[in-house]
């Protein structure tokens, strides 16, 4: 898996200040999307060990609340295999001491929750019983507003997994607006 960006201390995707992910490689392919440059999986650096140490130890700052992991598409089946093992290190550490959020422009309960979904793999439902929050589907231009939270478009929407999970249906999080 490649990676385009980090971001430490970042405070526009996801609650609080935050370390973000920004990996490689988007087959959503949005019509005007902003970040058109990772669709390329191999654009960006390789997302060795390394860097991955680097990510883990940035959330170690008593001030940083968590990770946010966003494309491109991390779930990309390629991507979801290796942001897994990265998942499984932050519980490792952190258990529920910091909080993980994640971005899709693929939509939950159509393709990748059921197992019949098309980014359904063999990884994805542990990578959703780790993750705090889930904000999904793609980003459509004529329902762009400036004023929502933590994203572009107003179909995308905010999933509290926890809640989702728990009770079997979409939870939205009350940060939705
Ligand atoms: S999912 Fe994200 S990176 Fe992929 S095309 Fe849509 S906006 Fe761009």
């Amino acid at each position: 898996m490649n990676y385009g960006t980090i971001k430490y201390f970042d405070i526009a995707n996801g609650t609080g200040i935050r370390t973000a992910l920004f990996v490689s490689g988007c087959r959503v392919h949005c019509p005007l999307c902003f970040n058109q440059v990772t669709w390329d999986f191999n654009y960006g650096k390789e997302f060795t060990e390394s860097v991955e140490e680097m990510i883990i130890n940035s959330l170690d700052d008593q001030f940083v609340e968590g990770l946010s992991i966003l494309g491109g598409e991390p779930f990309e089946p390629e991507n979801q295999r290796r942001l897994v093992e990265l998942l499984r290190k932050v519980r490792q550490k952190y258990h529920d001491k910091k909080n993980i959020w994640m971005y899709s422009g693929y939509l939950f309960d159509k393709d990748l929750k059921p197992e019949s979904g098309r980014k359904h793999t063999e990884v994805t439902d542990e990578i959703f019983s780790m993750i705090d929050i889930l904000v999904d589907g793609p980003f459509i231009n004529e329902q762009k507003r400036l004023d929502l939270n933590f994203r572009g478009s107003s179909n995308q929407r905010i999933i509290d997994m926890k809640e989702t999970l728990k009770q079997g249906k979409i939870v939205l999080s009350p940060l939705n607006n």
